[in-house]
């Protein structure tokens, strides 16, 4: 009988860990044991200990490999864990070529540590293509991309810096935590590592801290496989049980989250106090076109800009439904202020030499009614309005 081939959106409830072959259990067990008995002197059984393998993080690795289409997926205590972890494929006298709106714990690892192990970078443009060119070194044998870009929301070519990597025989790393597989496969496209901070949409509740990775070449699963027990910063099973739980939703929050996102992103763009939307759902947005040919679409995260920091102050200060936090990707509605949180790791000239000012702020989107949201920033921008009136008119007398 042919295999049926379900979407995603059944896949996420009707993969192979939908239940327990032991017991029927339609949830994962979670497995605590550190160690398995092994009942044979010369032959020991699959399982033998648990940082190099463990059930129910198997089972998570599974749903994921099968999510991206990949051959092979691996869990980690954090989404810096699996970056780090797949990092170590790279070796003294290594060059990687970068996008330079990284993630800020992905830029301190790579600006602060990765040099002192002889790994070298240069960070570029991602989207100027004759940039990534000009930057590739005869030592060249990574290209790290993150798309949509952390916070400005710059959308890469997927499939033209695969064919570049493959040219000069570099793997390709893609940090794929804001749009998923849900929205986004990057193996697909030619990726050869798919990395993951499960800590957002995946498990999608801000209640868990985890990463993932993905391949899909067997050599490389091989190689990132023995680094990850080697390493050793694997995910602990009750973590890895929240996340495959907060997987099995993944695609009705995050269409509903992508949805609200566009209606906030229009309703900003048309707003007079508001300078500027990062959004890659908006027509306006440069890369537009390659967003909607690469992937399913543009996700729940936005970045926009208020006049200046002053402004930003009055606006947070007023606002009442999202949260003010570090972290995306969850249920509720997250504003981060990229200079002081994520990108704290990036000296001020840094961030402003990539455009990300400290009028800057980064909305991830959540489950509230978009209407309730449109409303609420509505009421925080009028404080705005009404401030910068004040210090009008004080300027005038
Ligand atoms: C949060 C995040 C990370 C880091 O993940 P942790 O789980 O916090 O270690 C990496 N990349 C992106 C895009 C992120 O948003």
């Amino acid at each position: 009988m042919a295999r049926v081939e379900y979407s995603f959106q059944t896949k996420l409830l009707h993969n192979q860990h939908k239940v327990d072959p032991t017991t029927g259990a339609v949830s994962v067990p979670i497995q605590h044991a550190s160690t398995f008995h092994q009942s044979d002197f010369d032959q020991f059984g699959k399982y033998d200990y648990g940082r190099s393998l463990n059930p129910t993080r198997e089972a998570l690795e599974d749903v994921i490999a099968e999510l991206e289409d990949g051959l092979k997926g691996f869990a980690f205590s954090s989404g810096m864990a699996a970056i780090s972890t797949a990092f170590l494929l790279l070796s003294a006298g290594d060059h990687i070529v970068i996008t330079e709106d990284v993630y800020g714990g992905t830029f301190r690892l790579v600006t602060q540590v990765l040099p002192r192990l002889g790994i070298d970078h240069t960070f570029v443009d991602m989207t100027d293509l004759a940039e990534v060119k000009q930057a590739i070194q005869p030592n060249t044998k990574a290209i790290y991309m993150e798309t949509p870009s952390n916070p400005l929301m710059k959308v890469t070519d997927i499939r033209a810096i695969c064919e570049l990597a493959k040219e000069i025989d570099a793997i390709t790393y893609l940090d794929n935590t804001f749009l998923t597989p849900a929205l986004q496969k990057p193996l697909a496209l030619g990726v050869d590592v798919v990395l993951h901070s499960a800590t957002k949409f995946l498990s999608g509740h801000s209640d868990v801290v985890a990463g993932l990775a993905v391949v899909k070449d067997e050599e490389l699963a091989k190689r990132l496989g023995f680094l990850q027990n080697g390493f050793g910063a694997i995910l602990g099973v009750q973590d890895a049980w929240l996340v495959l739980r907060g997987i099995k939703t993944l695609h009705v929050r995050l269409e509903q989250s992508q949805k609200s996102a566009l209606k906030l992103a229009e309703f900003l763009d048309a707003h007079p106090l508001v300078e500027k939307v990062y959004y890659p759902g908006l027509v306006s947005h440069p890369q537009y076109q390659i967003q909607k040919d690469q992937a399913g679409g543009p996700g729940a995260v936005l970045s926009f800009e208020l006049a200046d920091e002053d402004a930003l102050r009055t606006f947070l200060a007023n606002v009442n439904i999202p949260v003010f936090a570090v972290s995306l990707g969850a249920v509720e509605s997250i504003l981060s202020y990229p200079a002081k949180m994520s990108h704290a790791a990036m000296p001020q000239a840094e961030r402003e030499k990539r455009g990300i000012k400290n009028s800057l702020i980064r909305l991830s989107v959540g489950l509230e009614n978009a209407d309730d949201l449109i409303k609420d920033f509505s009421q925080a921008l009028e404080f705005v309005c009404e401030k910068q009136l004040v210090l009008q008119q004080g300027e005038l007398q």
